[in-house]
């Protein structure tokens, strides 16, 4: 298991991966952020195919081509805006994560990358969102043989530190 988890410090837009996570909003048309980045990377026939998906549901995903970037896929994620932690964000944030490998196997999908979901505009406590993100991909790679890497793409050096240790640990 430890050899499929790894966590990097990268642009998330830059990895070759089977595909990469949006942390996407409901419209799913693209807003700041790391979603921001990924429409201007994968360039505008990103969005023409986003606007066919009619949105997506809090805690959910879609996925579509990659277009512009070097990974194939991009799957679309929507996680909680934090609201003080008394409204399921937690139940929010793991069903995203889970939806996000469920696809992934469905498309055959050997490599995917996750940005922090919901930790930076969505204010979400990132010592939370990230021990979650971790219990919730460990839990899936169990029942997902086909899956053979994950990897937690950091954007801040404080991001990329708290998965260290936790996946240390
Ligand atoms: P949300 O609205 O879900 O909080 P944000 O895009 O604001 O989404 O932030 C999610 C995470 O993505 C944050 O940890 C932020 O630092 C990170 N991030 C921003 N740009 C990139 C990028 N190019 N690659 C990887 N992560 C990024």
């Amino acid at each position: 298991m430890p050899g499929r988890i790894e966590a990097l410090k990268e642009d998330i837009t830059t990895l070759t991966v089977d595909a990469i996570v949006n942390a996407a909003n409901t419209s799913l048309l693209g807003g700041g952020g790391v979603d921001g980045a990924i429409h201007r990377a994968a360039g505008p026939q990103l969005l023409e195919e986003c606007r066919t998906l009619g949105g997506c549901e809090i805690g959910d995903a879609k996925i579509t081509k990659g277009y512009g970037l070097p990974a194939k896929y991009v799957i679309h994620a929507v996680g909680p805006m934090w609201r003080g932690g008394k409204s399921n964000e937690s139940q929010k944030l793991e069903s995203c994560y889970r939806r996000c490998l469920e696809i992934a196997c469905e498309h055959e999908i050997k490599s995917i990358a996750f940005p922090c979901i919901s930790t930076g505009i969505y204010g979400y406590p990132k010592e939370q969102a990230l021990s979650i993100a971790l219990s919730t991909v460990k839990e899936g790679l169990k029942r997902m043989p086909e899956i053979e890497k994950v990897i937690f793409c950091c954007f801040s050096d404080g991001d990329y530190q708290r998965y260290r240790s936790l996946l240390s640990g």
